[in-house]
């Protein structure tokens, strides 16, 4: 992916230093939105309006990229919203967009009413996380966290400091030297920095991504917390959709440059509303309702319309295993066959977050000839776990399914 060229730190923005800038940026003059920018948040919050980025080409064959294609967003005040997509689809080029770090070749971003057309950076009240905390190295805690509120009586920032680290859960770190942090702690400093000087509206790039996956999962849980025990408006970044579904509080899923669909997480999961949404949020085969039992039918698609071209979408916790295991091949096979199980081989098996996954090579139906799709069914409890090679049958689990558009 290519990124952007590195922006200078703004003046009143915290944005974050690289961990070896030689130079540290000058301190905030006033690094908190002015009081008619707080007043405003109760009136509106972010809106974005067909807004189009586009990078210009190096030369005769490089013509340039149209990274965002004409997006409408609003994220009301309070409201975190996700971006959510795969890598290269725009995401950060729309939140540098709404920061001012990128020009916007078409369309318009405002907040609170007011559009910022021709308002620089550091002017916009809005604060910047991203993926590398990037702390001064040469400060403490304390001092990191109090960077964007220089110009507030010390015993002000102090108090501001501390409330911070509370909210991120590093109460007591004050004066700890910030190169003795893991690096979760790093981020969680970060946090704090950026949500010091209270900002009308924290932008934040793929926060969580350097870092392992179960501290992520710790993480996001910490992240949604800090921004709803601070009030804080915000848009995060992220190509994971667990993560997006932790923090935010509505999520817009981008594909090529464009929005797909924005919808509380719940809703979304429901009803992704099309195929793309589907595969991208980890929906693993679709087929098509014409080709359903009866009873597989009526147990997903009550009250959809199963008319016309619709498909049956099957998640990731939306099949499990029916054979009865501990029989040979053959009974097995006559156990469980019937018109509302889908027939296949095991591949595999592991045992995840209190449950068996088989993986499963099955014949879908309406699928030409012999070709196999590789799912993932959960296997009961109390079996023993199928081995690879058995031939099992897997069957619907309308909970976890959805119905769309073919
Ligand atoms: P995402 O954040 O979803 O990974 P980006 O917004 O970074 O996506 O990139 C969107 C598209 O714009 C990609 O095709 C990427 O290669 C291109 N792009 C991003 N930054 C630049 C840049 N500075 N110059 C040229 N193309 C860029």
């Amino acid at each position: 992916m290519v990124r952007p060229p590195a922006v200078p730190a703004p003046v009143d923005v915290p944005v974050d230093a690289p961990v070896d800038a030689p130079t540290e940026p000058p301190a905030p003059a006033s690094a908190r939105p002015s009081a008619a920018a707080t007043d405003e948040r109760a009136t509106g919050g972010l809106e974005v309006r067909d807004v189009v980025v586009r990078y210009a080409g190096t030369g005769r064959r490089d013509t340039g990229t149209t990274a965002v294609a004409g997006v409408d967003l609003d994220v009301a005040p309070g409201e975190v919203l996700a971006l959510l997509g795969p890598s290269g689809c725009g995401k950060s080029s729309l939140l540098r967009a709404v920061a001012g770090l990128e020009p916007v070749a078409s369309g318009t971003v405002a907040f609170a009413g007011q559009g910022l057309a021709g308002v620089p950076v550091h002017r916009r009240g809005f604060g910047l996380m991203f993926q590398e905390g990037q702390l001064f190295p040469h400060r403490d805690v304390a001092g990191n966290v109090a960077y964007g509120l220089a110009g507030r009586p010390r015993a002000e920032r102090d108090a501001r400091v501390r409330e911070l680290l509370d909210v991120v859960g590093l109460a007591g770190y004050e004066g700890r030297p910030v190169t003795t942090l893991s690096g979760g702690e790093r981020q969680r400093v970060a946090l704090a920095r950026s949500l010091a000087p209270r900002p009308r509206l924290l932008l934040l790039d793929e926060p969580l991504s350097a870092l392992d996956r179960g501290l992520r999962e710790r993480l996001a849980l910490d992240l949604r917390e800090a921004l709803r025990a601070t009030g804080t408006t915000a848009v995060f970044v992220t190509h994971d959709h667990d993560e997006a579904f932790t923090v935010a509080d509505r999520v817009a899923v981008m594909d090529a440059g464009r929005v797909l669909r924005v919808a509380p997480p719940e809703e979304l999961w429901r009803a992704p509303a099309s195929r793309r949404v589907a595969e991208f949020l980890g929906y693993q085969a679709f087929v098509p309702l014409a080709d359903l039992s009866a009873r597989q039918l009526g147990g997903v698609a009550r009250g959809a319309d199963t008319t016309g071209d619709t498909v049956l979408a099957v998640g990731p916790r939306g099949l499990h295993v029916a054979a009865p295991t501990g029989l040979s091949a053959p009974e097995r096979t006559g156990a469980a066959r019937g018109a509302d199980t889908w027939e296949g081989t095991v591949v595999g098996s592991v045992f995840r977050r209190g449950a068996t996954e088989v993986t499963v090579d099955v014949v879908l139906p309406g699928t030409p000839g012999t070709a196999t799709t590789r799912v993932v069914a959960l296997a009961g409890g109390d079996d023993e776990p199928p081995r690879p090679g058995d031939v099992v049958h897997v069957a619907v689990e309308p909970s976890g399914c959805a119905v769309v558009p073919g």
